[in-house]
């Protein structure tokens, strides 16, 4: 069985670890690879070969680094199909929706090319007579990124582009469910020519999460992930004195009022909310129509949902791959019995779901949920799978108080061809990030990625300019060079400049 270990100091670790999780292929079932989980000793290791690598790191002038950004940047390009094969055969999603992840993670790299005009400070002359002030952006030192199965690609990338122009180190510790795609990232790097230990890789669970959680040479943790684990991350890192952002789970509703374009809704909804297999944090797991809406809507969704193809996400044609795991597949179903349960109607359902030639697969196909309420657990819970919940609200406000009382406020949308009602939307909406008509409003990478509430815990969104101010400090001098002017001893105030 191929064994998947940690990249440390600019090579894949040796030693044999002493414990390993299973990789699988979600498409056949089928175990791929093990992969090594680190001990506290192995993440030790990463972050002293990262803390040795810092202060040279830190010292590489701006052009230096941008050099290396834009050969790593070159290669990721050149290497862009390789990653996302790694990422369907191991996440499960379909190869087209890979290729789109990769490019979005590319994206990022493209700003942090820009280094040097993003690391600029300020400078004040003459804040006193022949006094100068100005502030500097500094790294913190060592960086960590805990991150996601849902993106294994992506989520990374969010990261440690910016904090290695930044000019930190970086040790990311990525999902043990499908790891491979950074230990490609990895060997880009070392051809891009960065120095060996600026870019480290530890495998594993809990015990590596929480040592890095605690390292006192770790200065700040990028954490995306489930949100009971980022309050937890955030909690544990704040009380060892470190720089945390924590981006969180979701629940992303879309709002369709009677005056929408049907048509255009519908396909949102379904791409939204299908697109791989509603593993993204956000995706549309709620739509709420307004009024008479869903009369047109409704069965414009089913419609488009008996012609989904599911299958496995290497194949021509596939539009609904696998989901990640077993068990998460039979969470996701779970859910749709709770939901039956609950009293809810199921329109559509993709449980006991078989694809020929496939049948230990882990699929789900489209499930969609009519007569949902506020008080069932398949509307209160994330359920991360191709199940889209719809909910009736009689007027505007009642849908835009439906979303202001959920606990997350990552993505969410609108459908209108009223200005003033989008307009309404966007101003009194406690969400993070806002699509109107446009059913997922990822930011661009030259701006931040971050939603409210419980989506995110800590004060930086990620990515874009809010990155490059996580991870770095600020120092501010004022400084005097002594010219012949000497005005003696004084110890008060000063009174004036
Ligand atoms: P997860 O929280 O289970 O795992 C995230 C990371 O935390 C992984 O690296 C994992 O190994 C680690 N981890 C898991 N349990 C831990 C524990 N008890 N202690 C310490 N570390 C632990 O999340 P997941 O299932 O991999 O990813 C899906 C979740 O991520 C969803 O909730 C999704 O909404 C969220 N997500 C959020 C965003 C965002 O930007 N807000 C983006 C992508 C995914």
């Amino acid at each position: 069985m191929n064994l998947i270990n940690h990249w440390i100091n600019g090579r894949p670790h040796e030693a044999v670890p002493e414990r390993t999780g299973k990789v699988f292929d979600p498409a056949t079932g089928n175990q791929s690879a093990e992969v090594a989980f680190a001990s506290v000793a192995d993440v030790d290791l990463a972050v002293g070969v990262a803390a040795d690598a810092y202060p040279m790191w830190r010292d590489r002038s701006l052009a230096g680094r941008q050099r290396i950004m834009f050969a790593f940047r070159e290669l990721l390009e050149r290497h862009k199909d390789d990653v996302a094969r790694l990422i369907t055969a191991e996440h499960g999603k379909t190869l087209h929706d890979a290729r789109g992840e990769v490019q979005r993670g590319l994206e990022v790299v493209e700003f942090a090319c820009g280094l040097p005009q993003l690391l600029k400070g300020e400078f004040s002359e003459n804040v006193s007579t022949s006094v100068d002030m100005y502030s500097i952006r500094q790294p913190l030192g060592v960086v960590t990124g805990i991150t996601p199965f849902n993106f294994p690609a992506m989520v990374p990338l969010w990261m440690y582009p910016m904090a290695i122009a930044a000019g930190n180190t970086f040790v990311l510790k990525p999902s043990e469910k499908d790891p491979s795609p950074n230990m490609l990232a990895a060997e880009l790097w070392e051809r891009a020519g960065l120095p060996a230990g600026v870019f480290n890789v530890v495998h594993g669970d809990k015990v590596a999460v929480d040592r890095l959680l605690t390292h006192p040479d770790i200065e700040a943790v990028s954490f995306v992930g489930s949100t009971p684990i980022a309050r937890y991350v955030q909690a544990t890192a704040i009380e060892h004195r470190k720089r945390v952002q924590a981006l969180a789970g979701a629940k992303n509703h879309m709002v369709v009022l009677p005056d929408a374009d049907m048509e255009l809704a519908a396909d949102s909804a379904v791409s939204a909310g299908y697109g791989s297999a509603g593993e993204r944090c956000m995706a549309i797991s709620v739509v709420v129509s307004v009024g008479d809406a869903a009369e047109q809507l409704i069965p414009a969704i089913e419609k488009r949902i008996s012609s989904l193809q599911v299958g496995p996400g290497m194949a021509e044609g596939s539009e609904i791959g696998p989901l990640v795991t077993a068990e998460h597949r039979d969470r996701v179903v779970g859910y749709v019995d709770l939901g039956v349960e609950e009293g809810a109607t199921l329109l559509s359902d993709g449980r006991g779901f078989s694809v020929e030639g496939y049948e230990e697969g882990f699929f789900v196909g489209p499930t969609l949920f009519d007569d949902v309420s506020t008080s069932m657990k398949i509307y209160q819970h994330e359920i991360f799978g191709p199940v889209l919940c719809h909910l009736r609200a009689d007027s505007y406000e009642e849908a835009i108080r439906i979303i202001n009382d959920n606990a997350w406020g990552n993505g969410t949308a609108i459908f209108t061809n009223d200005g003033g009602a989008a307009r309404k939307f966007q101003n009194e909406i406690l969400v993070g990030m806002v699509g109107i008509n446009v059913p997922i409003p990822v930011p661009l990478s030259f701006y931040s990625f971050g939603g409210w509430k419980d989506s995110l815990f800590g004060d930086h969104d990620i990515y874009g300019p809010d990155s490059i101010r996580f991870y770095t400090q600020v120092k501010t001098v004022i400084a005097r060079w002594p010219d012949r002017i000497h005005r003696g001893v004084d110890l008060g105030f000063p009174q004036h400049g």
